[in-house]
């Protein structure tokens, strides 16, 4: 059977596809990837998502919206896709079990994952200080001095955001210069609770069940300090999961696909992108979602317009 629309990736951004999609009475398939409900399974509480007045898990949230999802008659396949054929018509989906979903159009809406450091207590205490996201987390450090590490765009609109949180801000640049716009720069250079730290790495987070300091090295003298902080931003980039994508949609430099501007359109005819993995900047659960809507309702268009110009048979 060839589908109308696969829909790659099961956060907000697949899921609002999907619920939109459904209700447009398309034929669909949701493939859910390799992190069912994606990153967001992997916070704790949502405060800032419009509707959850009291927050909610996370987890909670992603799973209301697969059970929306599920209402409208959305079938989901719990499997990862290996390998994309986008050129062809029908374009076929290569799942690991070795099925073959064929679809008329695919909407990827696979995410990123953010870069981490390496080390152990990271993952252990992610959740409990360590975090990506300041916007999701930097709230419940308030009064608390925290620690972003980076020097990216990145970091500096995470240490920004969290100037005006916490009472210290300490940014962990490893070499003598940032990365990021010279504005970005100049705003942090200018806020006087953020402390830049300058040729400087996380060696350990300390802490069993919550951040209770971070281990530093300066790379120049190698002396070691401890600082106090109850929290961790990473902010060294993210990964978007493009790779299997590579050679046929066209990426930005940093690998996100290029979406057609205002549109969720790629170079390819009937292939759309959604959320995160095409979106360097915002990178927030209704962000994607809103870009998930956006790519259903372009899909629905895209193979109307199909039927109407090339008389493509209905499914
Ligand atoms: P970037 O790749 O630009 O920056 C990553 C930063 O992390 C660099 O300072 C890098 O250091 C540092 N880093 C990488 N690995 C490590 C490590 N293991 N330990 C310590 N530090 C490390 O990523 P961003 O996420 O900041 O930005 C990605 C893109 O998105 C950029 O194009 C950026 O401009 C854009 N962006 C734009 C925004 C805006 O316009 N408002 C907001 C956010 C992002 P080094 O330089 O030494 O490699």
């Amino acid at each position: 059977m060839v589908y109308e629309v696969a829909i790659l990736g099961s956060g907000p951004a697949g899921y609002t596809a999907a619920i939109y999609a459904a209700r447009a009475g398309l034929k669909l398939v949701l493939i859910a990837g390799p992190e069912p409900g994606g990153q967001l399974t992997r916070t704790s509480e949502v405060e800032n998502f419009p509707g959850y007045p009291q927050g909610v898990l996370g987890g909670q949230m992603m799973e209301d919206f697969r059970q929306q999802a599920v209402r409208f008659g959305t079938p989901i396949i719990y499997d990862v896709v290996e390998q994309a054929e986008l050129r062809t018509m029908p374009k076929r989906l290569t799942l690991s079990s070795g099925e073959i979903v064929e679809a008329e159009a695919v909407i990827i809406a696979t995410g990123s994952s953010p870069r981490w450091l390496g080390l152990e207590a990271e993952q252990r205490l992610y959740g409990a200080g360590v975090s990506a996201c300041a916007v999701c987390d930097g709230y419940f450090f308030r009064g608390q001095p925290a620690a972003v590490v980076g020097g990216g765009d990145s970091a500096c609109e995470e240490a920004l955001y969290l100037s005006k949180l916490c009472s210290t801000v300490h940014m962990l640049v490893r070499r003598d210069k940032m990365r990021a716009s010279k504005i970005m720069q100049d705003r942090v250079r200018s806020t006087s609770n953020i402390f830049i730290h300058w040729h400087t790495v996380v060696v350990d987070i300390l802490g069993t069940d919550r951040v209770e300091g971070v281990k530093v090295r300066h790379l120049q003298t190698g002396e070691e300090t401890i600082l106090p902080v109850r929290a961790l931003f990473v902010a060294i980039g993210h990964q978007p999961n493009t790779a299997i994508f590579a050679g046929q949609l066209e990426l930005t430099e940093n690998g996100y696909i290029r979406t057609r501007p205002g549109s969720t359109h790629t170079n390819l005819e009937g292939v759309f992108a959604a959320g995160d993995v095409q979106d360097p900047v915002y990178r927030q659960a209704i962000t994607a979602a809103a870009t998930g809507c956006m790519a259903a309702l372009d899909a629905e268009r895209w193979l109307a317009e199909q039927r109407y110009h090339r008389a493509l048979p209905s499914p």
